[in-house]
């Protein structure tokens, strides 16, 4: 992971750079808009009072089927510096978004942060990313400092700022990382399998060594599941054992539920096994509406469901606990 030591070349070059530039306080927050909570809060947390971070697509919104209304297209006029993850994650808003790109700076994260090499591929269609990056923690983490550079080319005053605070929340994602490889560790390995609504979690399955079965619908949620689809993972609940299944908070869940009823009929035996966040952040004003407590939330599911223990919250994360009055 990248890390900010406070001697690097990087740090000292923006420490000279903040004497010839005005300071922060004389310049208003850059009106940054982010399509999903899974960017605005790390874009938050990065820029500080450097940015106010507005963002399009609320809790339970899912953004492979999200157009603009109006007022988004407002609100995409307004804004000085956009970021979103890919046009395979928000298919439909892509194209508002290519009005205003000549205008204002625009970023797709998964282009602009990664490699294609650090990228997978949707299995269904060869050469299409997988976009549902945030997954893994680690891999998240590295749009923070793409994000803080893209804030500094407008508000040059904050870069010294926005590098401590990268450094700052890489070490909480970097904490919160081990703990979901910990936690995943403590279900018994036959029952580490991931069913769920649509295929949002082969990251995750890459980074916290889970396997997710194909899920019901693909990568993207545009095209209906079919009974074909629920009947092969239905074969793959059976074969394997899968005590349970997942619902997505974005996803309808009928398609599961038909899962569900498909397995039993055929004498298995399998429970719904929770709620999990995939394509958005829970209600904000909750832990839930944070990535970090998204994320935690998943892990409680996914571990209490498929009969794993949970670690200790980490010593890290204890003031993002306190924040929010959570006891471990
Ligand atoms: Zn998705």
């Amino acid at each position: 992971m990248r890390s900010f030591p406070a001697t690097s070349p990087v740090l000292a070059a923006s420490a000279v750079l903040a004497l010839a530039v005005p300071a922060k306080a004389e310049e208003p927050p850059l009106k940054v808009l982010a399509t999903v909570g899974m960017i605005a809060d790390i874009a938050q947390q990065v820029a500080g009072d450097c940015a106010t971070v507005q963002t399009l697509m609320g809790p339970g919104v899912d953004p492979h089927y999200y157009s603009a209304r109006p007022s988004d297209v407002r609100a995409i006029a307004e804004a000085e510096l956009i970021f979103y993850v890919d046009q395979s994650l928000e298919e439909r808003l892509a194209e508002t978004l290519d009005r205003f790109r000549d205008r204002t700076p625009t970023l797709g994260l998964a282009g602009a942060a990664f490699a294609d090499t650090d990228l997978l591929e949707d299995p269904d269609e060869p050469g299409a990313t997988d976009p549902h990056l945030w997954m893994d923690v680690q891999r998240w983490a590295r749009i923070a400092p793409v994000i803080a550079d893209a804030i500094a080319d407008q508000r040059p005053g904050c870069a010294a700022d926005m590098a401590e605070n990268t450094m700052t929340l890489t070490a909480q994602l970097d904490a919160l990382h081990h703990w979901l490889g910990e936690a995943i560790a403590t279900i018994p390995e036959g029952q580490r399998l991931l069913v769920t609504a649509h295929d949002a979690f082969y990251y995750f399955a890459d980074a916290y060594g889970v396997e997710a079965s194909e899920a019901i619908e693909g990568i993207s949620t545009t095209t209906e599941a079919s009974i074909a689809d629920i009947r092969e993972v239905a074969d793959f609940v059976i074969e394997r054992g899968v005590p349970a299944v997942f619902v997505e908070t974005t996803v309808s869940p009928r398609t599961v539920q038909a899962l569900v009823a498909e397995v039993q009929s055929r004498g298995g035996d399998v429970v719904i096994g929770g709620e999990l966040f995939s394509d958005a952040m829970g209600d904000s004003g909750t832990p839930e509406g944070s990535y970090i407590g998204m994320m935690r939330a998943n892990a409680i599911t996914i571990v209490t469901a498929l009969g794993g223990a949970l670690p200790d919250w980490p010593d890290a994360l204890q003031g993002w606990a306190d924040h929010w009055g959570i006891s471990h």
